[in-house]
């Protein structure tokens, strides 16, 4: 089939065509740079790009895969978890497209369509895999056995602030830009890792091998900056940043690897926009190879909020014969991720 599929879970508007597990266009327009100023996303602004967005987006996928509306055979559209402004943006749009153009329409999870963005490079999901979900807004650590047809089940998540998120502030306190996550992963490249001996949190024996905890080192981070200051110097950002990097990429990778050995599990997929880190990536591609295990990580455009990978998954509901949600499903801003599609009645029969 070919499946068009929304996202507007946050700042990124995107629509993505997959057809047959297959990338056939893939828009993404972002409002992150009218954030930059507030430090974070604002939802009401970016509802309003959503709306600005959505058409020019929707348009701009359709001819990159030079087709017309009429020859789509579903739509696929997130409907949680997300801020829910940008949410309903979205499924008024991608409602009006289905109903439109007479074809079913598929809620998906968020998060499932972060799972499935690796797909759409390296083809189906090896079952069952570990995935390491890393983003602004979660830290996940999931045994997927079948995407679409049977339950996720979760390790283990962070009991604080997301990855994403510890970059995101660590920058704000290092005094670099918005959004963090990129700029502590260049500031970082002209750094010493081993300069500041941050935290491992949640690594001791004893400690829940799964659960993440984040908030700490942001801490940490306050109290080195202070520490210099008092002193009457400037921090060296990038050996803060290196440091930092350091930190968050060890823990994760330590925590995967191990829910990879513990579940007999020989491919291990890194996904969402921390998965952009280039020491998250390094360090996973390290360990993996160490311990005989296959690494997935999809290429950094696919890594980071699209509207392709909801799509994969909606191509995905499709073929496995899932019932479509009715036109009246509403969104779900806290959606739990047990199944990728979002209605009650998406499980196959
Ligand atoms: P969620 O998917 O959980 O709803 P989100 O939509 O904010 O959250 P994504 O768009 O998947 O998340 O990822 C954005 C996050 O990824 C931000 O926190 C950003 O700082 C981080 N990020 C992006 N690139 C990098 C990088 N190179 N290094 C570290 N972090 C990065
Ligand atoms: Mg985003
Ligand atoms: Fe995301």
């Amino acid at each position: 089939p070919v499946v068009l599929g929304i996202e507007s879970s946050c700042d990124e508007t995107g629509a993505g065509i997959v057809q047959d597990g297959k990338l056939l266009a893939h828009v993404v327009a972002s409002s992150m740079d009218e954030h930059a100023r507030f430090g974070g996303v604002v939802p009401e602004i970016a509802s309003r790009a959503h709306l600005q967005a959505f058409t020019p987006v929707v348009r701009q996928a359709m001819t990159e895969a030079g087709l017309r509306l009429g020859q789509i055979d579903a739509v696929a559209v997130t409907t949680g978890p997300g801020l829910s402004g940008a949410l309903q943006v979205g499924l008024a749009g991608a409602k009006s497209l289905a109903y439109a153009a007479g074809v079913p329409l598929y809620g998906v999870h968020h998060l499932a369509g972060h799972v499935a963005a690796d797909t759409l490079e390296h083809g189906p999901l090896p079952r069952p895999c570990v995935v390491l979900i890393v983003s602004g807004g979660h830290t996940s650590l999931l045994l997927v056995r079948d995407l679409v047809r049977e339950p996720i089940l979760h390790l283990g998540d962070t009991l604080d602030d997301a990855a994403g998120e510890c970059f995101d502030k660590v920058a704000r306190i290092l005094g670099l830009p918005y959004p963090g996550g990129p700029a502590i992963d260049r500031a970082a490249r002209a750094g010493d890792p081993d300069a500041v001996a941050f935290p491992r949190p949640l690594t001791k024996s004893g400690d829940d091998p799964y659960a993440f905890s984040f908030s700490g080192l942001k801490t940490a981070a306050a109290r080195w900056v202070e520490q210099h200051r008092q002193r009457g110097t400037e921090p060296p950002v990038a050996d803060g940043a290196a440091a930092l990097q350091e930190a968050v990429a060890d823990v994760l990778t330590r925590k995967a690897l191990r829910a990879c050995r513990d579940h007999d599990v020989q491919t291990l997929i890194v996904v969402g926009g921390v998965a952009a880190n280039s020491r998250v990536r390094a360090l996973a591609e390290q360990r993996c190879r160490a311990a005989g295990i296959e690494l997935r990580v999809p290429p950094m455009t696919l890594c980071t909020d699209n509207g392709a990978m909801i799509a994969a998954v909606g191509d995905l509901l499709v073929r496995s014969g899932a019932e479509p949600a009715p036109l009246d499903v509403s969104i779900d801003p806290s959606a739990p991720l047990e199944y990728a599609a979002l209605t009650p009645s998406a499980v196959p029969v």
